[in-house]
């Protein structure tokens, strides 16, 4: 397998994986999704709540608010040797909410929350949570704990996590009489004319929509837009619970133990056949 980063920042990455197949590639976004825990508000206690909003639509929207995420202190609750079902200080994390509006109407932002853990916040101080009419009020505590994507979208560590073949375009210089058209159809600016030539700009912007194939007058066609068989851009975009190279090392930790577990039921199952 070879990897090369064409892009890669705390919330974004994109790598260009060769040597690899679509059942592997697939493993590894589907893993990134629903394996890869990062935390979430989990249960929300209301003390108080005069807003015209239910209880239940501002649990709601208090567990999709993405959350900074600590793996290192943190247990998933099914792994905490506490096995309580309120949690402890190792698998659960406090926030508190209590306001009021005092004058007119204002909105509540995601900032306002406190924290017993200062590190374990919103990813954005600027998420609005409900508006609250003059001398409405709202209190409450909201129990964060880690969890899985597989269980609630709420505890998926990215907002988009794809890959799709690299393309691949080959222009027949014999066919080709330079006439622009499948420049001027490309919707992502791919192809580029230079003197009397077609080339290829920017491979990794194509869709593979085949718009260019389809408007060559050329016949056979003089343009083939086609794909590597065994190469792939994977493109990842956290929530801002976790800088992307983490999340996609701990995916790979998860496979490579998934794996291993395949492998030692294999082994059980054929010594307890012979
Ligand atoms: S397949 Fe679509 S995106 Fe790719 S080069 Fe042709 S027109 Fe552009
Ligand atoms: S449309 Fe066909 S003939 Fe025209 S420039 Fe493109 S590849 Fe060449
Ligand atoms: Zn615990």
């Amino acid at each position: 397998m070879e990897i090369e980063v064409l892009e890669k920042d705390d919330k974004n990455m994109r790598l260009l994986i060769r040597g690899v197949n679509v059942p592997f590639i697939n493993a590894l976004r589907r893993i990134v999704i629903t394996e890869v825990p990062c935390m979430a508000i989990d249960e929300v206690v209301m003390i108080e709540n005069s807003s015209i909003l239910q209880d239940e639509i501002i649990a709601h929207r208090l567990g999709l608010i993405p959350l900074k995420t600590d793996l290192d202190s943190y247990n998933l609750p099914e792994e905490c040797p506490c096995k309580s079902e309120f949690g402890c200080n190792l698998c659960r994390v406090t926030l508190t909410l209590d306001v009021e509006s005092k004058e007119g109407t204002r909105t509540v932002y995601s900032g306002e929350f406190k924290s017993e853990n200062p590190d374990i916040m919103p990813v954005s101080n600027k998420i609005p949570i409900i508006k609250l009419a003059k001398e409405q009020k709202l209190r409450l505590e909201a129990y964060i704990r880690l969890g899985k994507g597989k269980n609630h979208a709420k505890w998926q560590p990215v907002s988009m996590c794809t890959y799709k073949y690299l393309p691949k375009i080959e222009v027949s210089s014999k066919r080709c009489d330079a006439c622009g058209k499948c420049v001027e159809i490309c919707p992502r600016k791919v192809l580029a004319k230079t003197e009397n030539r077609i080339e290829v700009r920017d491979l990794m912007a194509c869709t593979l929509c085949q718009d260019c194939v389809t408007v060559c007058p050329q016949n056979p066609k003089a343009i083939e837009v086609g794909w590597e068989e065994d190469a792939f851009i994977f493109s990842l975009e956290s929530t801002g619970a976790l800088p992307s190279e983490r999340i996609l090392s701990e995916a790979t930790k998860i496979l490579d133990k998934q794996l291993k577990e395949f492998e030692s039921q294999i082994k059980v199952k054929k010594s307890e056949e012979s």
